[in-house]
């Protein structure tokens, strides 16, 4: 077995049942897409445009392309094309552009909003009552499914703020829900912190280092 699907396995084994797996792929040759394909993971996740694309070409129909990057909107109509999920909705202009998009092409894509409750300004999302604020808004569009949150935690090596940030997550998500009743998704996790992720609930973790080594 190569060391691609050895550390699949490994998280796998792990992973509790019922807590889906997106593979993060961003910046990983397609050799080791192809070895993750190969032991059957189907779930990809990736974070540009133009790196989704030439992947989305190159590997089997099948794959579910999850975009988890920052996606500026002169890159919606490239994203949306491959997408099966979007992730990272981070405002509610974004939101109603790709909801434009998909509509122009007839599609509905699944999208996550993103929320910010990490310590870096760096990262992206929505403040908690302005993603509530916003599902309310939008609950109308033709082109989107909202199904979920997605968030990170601080970054940090202390326990109690990884600890909490979960919890925020966690709780936007279930406000969320009272607002899309099947919006039941909740994208937390990384390759540091996913153990702590779960057992705060997380419904889909998103795993890059662990699985395929440092990015290229
Ligand atoms: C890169 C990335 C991940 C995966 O990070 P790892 O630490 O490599 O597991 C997960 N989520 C998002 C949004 C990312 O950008």
């Amino acid at each position: 077995m190569g060391q691609v699907s050895n550390n699949l396995a490994k998280v796998r084994s792990i992973l509790p049942e019922g807590v889906g797996l997106t593979a993060v792929s961003k910046f990983q040759s397609l050799a080791s897409l192809q070895e993750a394909y190969a032991a059957g993971q189907r779930r990809f996740g990736e974070s540009r445009a133009d790196e989704l694309e030439a992947k989305a070409a190159a590997m089997p129909d099948d794959v579910e392309w999850h975009f988890i990057g920052h996606l500026q909107s002169n890159k919606v109509r490239r994203v949306v094309k491959f997408a099966s999920v979007i992730e990272s909705i981070d405002s509610e202009r974004l939101l109603r552009l790709v909801s434009a998009e998909a509509e122009r092409i007839s599609k509905v894509v699944d999208v996550y909003l993103q929320v910010h409750v990490a310590a870096e300004e760096t990262k992206s999302g929505f403040l908690p009552d302005e993603l509530i604020e916003c599902a309310r808004r939008c609950v109308g569009l033709n082109g989107v499914r909202v199904r979920g949150v997605m968030g990170m935690a601080s970054n940090t090596d202390d326990e109690r703020r990884v600890d909490a940030d979960f919890a925020a997550i966690a709780d936007v998500g279930r406000r969320l829900r009272e607002v899309i009743g099947d919006a039941d998704v909740l994208s937390m996790g990384m390759s540091g912190d996913w153990p702590v992720a779960v057992r705060h609930g997380a419904t889909l973790v998103r795993i890059g280092s662990a699985i395929f080594g440092d990015r290229c």
